[in-house]
């Protein structure tokens, strides 16, 4: 053997950088040719099985694996290589050295194929998500702009899909087992897309969100196939099925389209819309969300000017004790009043919910209420408890129940006069921070509700834990017209009553529900029966008059100025 060509190929090998698979190869090529191996070929980097597969190129005489003379595997956290050398039967130099030269070469290949692999993972990695073998948002892109430079774009739709509340599947499986059902899920994916047609593509946007273009023709078939999407799972040797759901956002290319990001950018927007409403129906990204879009495009360039610039009010829509009509508290809500038009708060307090921007809102209507509170005592007049809406949102700061607090003190109006209304939440972590919050105001003397019961996620079981004052019971429920209904809250009345937690029901708008309410025992009601929310100086008549006469019940139906 050629001891000194085998060591300048080593040398040479070791020193490549192995940018170059061509490279690599080649020298490869060189050193097998020196020790007599039969030659040996870098397969494909193939992301699926995530390994590198070496074999002989064209041995024409060695067919089965018996013939193997020598392998060699090497044990790499993502599996093993496998690495299988033939001599050469002809080869004219074979000597005892060869063994040692096979073995050197081998661990110098290691050596160069750890790094290898890795320069091709962080290749791979460019393009694809490693741990399941489909693109990634970046090759996703590339992929779909390929497709609207050709002009293909139009048969296509893009499609965003979540998981929705993949959150449990980590909590049941934990984390690792999570990621590997992930990794299944895109696969499952990649499939379904592949059986629909070749033109179809499929990337993973991140964690357990996914892209797809899905042609036009195809797609209720894929719609309706992701209607039973399951994955199989190996718990601990057993195999499970784990079903999937997903919130979906859907953007049909058109012709004018011409940029990738834009189009994902669409149905991303669609999918935000349906997981806010908690819709497991896809969204499609149309002329009707577009506006909206830009309607809160335009209300968030406003929002923060506007709320310096006083444009944000209170009103106060009075409660009723319903056995002698007389004025027992009232609920502030906020209102955006632009150039002498009363912006309802449907349409901007969700959006708010979004940015985060209801924080700020929250506080200036706290504050608002305070000071008409202190002024209202200060003249020396009768007031009554006024109650606030907190938002979700503020439950990421750990000082608002503090904050809310600190702000009744500054007005030094007495805690009796304010109370928090908080709305059902389904997260766990959210739950406990409610109860933290609901104690710690109580601790000071506030009383807080719990607002829209029977919407959602409300229960009832929730109220065991949480020492709320009030139970807000949500028009909706009023609105019941089923026997069966009626019993349900005439029944929740009942617990509730039971539990000493005080009820109200808001939404009342007819005699009869007032007195169907009062024949169940809930006796304090809110709602356009008796006045619709008032602007400050409105409220402060009713305040002065502090009861309803019989007479002058009916639906208020003058619209709010
Ligand atoms: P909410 O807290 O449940 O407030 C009660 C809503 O029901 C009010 O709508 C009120 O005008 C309406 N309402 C009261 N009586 C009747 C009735 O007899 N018939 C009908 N059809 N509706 C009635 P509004 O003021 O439009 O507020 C809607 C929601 O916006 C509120 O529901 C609350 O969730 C939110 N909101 C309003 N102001 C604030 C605020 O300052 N902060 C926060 N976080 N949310 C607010
Ligand atoms: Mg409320
Ligand atoms: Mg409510």
């Amino acid at each position: 053997m050629r001891t000194d060509i085998f060591v300048t190929l080593v040398n040479n090998l070791m020193k490549t950088d192995l940018k170059d698979n061509d490279e690599m190869t080649n020298i490869v090529d060189e050193c097998c040719r020196a020790l007599g191996i039969s030659q040996i070929e870098i397969d494909d980097f193939n992301a699926h099985e995530k390994s590198v597969l070496m074999y002989k190129k064209y041995d024409n005489r060695i067919l089965n694996e018996a013939d193997y003379e020598d392998t060699f595997t090497l044990e790499k956290e993502d599996g093993p290589i496998g690495l299988r050398f033939w001599f050469d039967y002809e080869f004219p130099e074979a000597s005892i050295d060869r063994g040692y030269g096979v073995q050197l070469f081998a661990a110098i290949l290691k050596l160069n194929l750890s790094r290898f692999v890795k320069i091709v993972r962080e290749e791979v990695s460019k393009t694809h998500d490693l741990a399941s073998g489909i693109l990634n948002s970046r090759g996703f892109l590339t992929a779909g702009q390929r497709i609207l430079d050709e002009g293909r774009g139009t048969n296509f739709a893009s499609v965003y899909l979540n998981v929705e509340k993949f959150k449990i599947v980590n909590q049941i499986y934990g984390h690792d087992a999570g990621d590997i059902i992930l990794a299944q899920a895109a696969k499952v994916l990649s499939t379904i897309l592949a059986n629909l047609g070749s033109d179809h593509i499929v990337g993973r946007q991140s964690g357990d969100s996914f892209v797809c273009l899905v042609s036009k023709d195809c797609m209720d078939e894929f719609l309706e196939t992701l209607e039973t999407f399951s994955v199989a799972y190996n718990d601990n040797g057993k195999m499970v099925d784990i079903s999937l759901s997903f919130y979906i956002g859907i953007y049909e290319i058109s012709i004018r389209d011409r940029d990738m990001s834009e189009v994902m950018e669409n149905s991303s927007t669609a999918y935000s819309l349906a997981r806010h409403n908690g819709n497991l129906i896809p969204v499609y990204y149309d002329q009707k969300l577009r506006e909206l879009i830009i309607r809160e495009k335009d209300i968030e360039s406003k929002m923060r000017s506007a709320l310096e610039n006083h444009e944000f009010t209170v009103y106060y829509q009075p409660k009723i004790n319903l056995n002698d009509y007389s004025l027992i508290g009232a609920e502030a809500l906020v209102r955006w009043l632009e150039n002498g038009k009363v912006i309802p708060p449907d349409q901007f307090v969700p959006l708010f919910e979004r940015n985060g921007f209801i924080c700020n809102i929250d506080f200036f209507v706290l504050n608002s209420t305070c000071r008409a509170l202190r002024n209202w005592l200060d003249r020396g007049m009768d007031v009554v408890p006024i109650s606030v809406n907190f938002s979700r949102v503020h439950f990421s700061n750990s000082r608002f129940a503090q904050q809310i607090v600190e702000t009744v003190k500054r007005y030094h109006v007495p805690p009796k006069y304010i109370e928090i209304e908080f709305t059902e939440t389904m997260d766990v972590a959210d739950k406990g921070k409610l109860v933290r919050a609901v104690e710690y105001l109580k601790s000071y003397g506030l009383a807080t509700s719990m607002d829209d019961f029977g919407t959602g996620y409300s229960s009832l079981s929730l109220l065991k834990n949480l020492p709320v004052d009030v139970l807000k019971i949500d028009k909706s429920l009023l609105d019941s017209k089923t026997p069966q209904e009626r019993i349900i809250i005439s029944n929740v009345v009942h617990m509730v009553n039971e539990m000493n937690i005080k009820v109200i029901t808001e939404g009342v708008e007819t005699e009869e529900q007032a007195e169907f309410l009062k024949d169940i025992d809930c006796i304090a009601a809110q709602g356009f029966l008796f006045d619709r929310p008032l602007p400050h100086p409105d409220f402060e008549k009713r305040l002065n008059k502090g009861r309803y006469e019989k007479d002058e019940l009916k639906l208020q139906e003058t619209m709010e100025m």
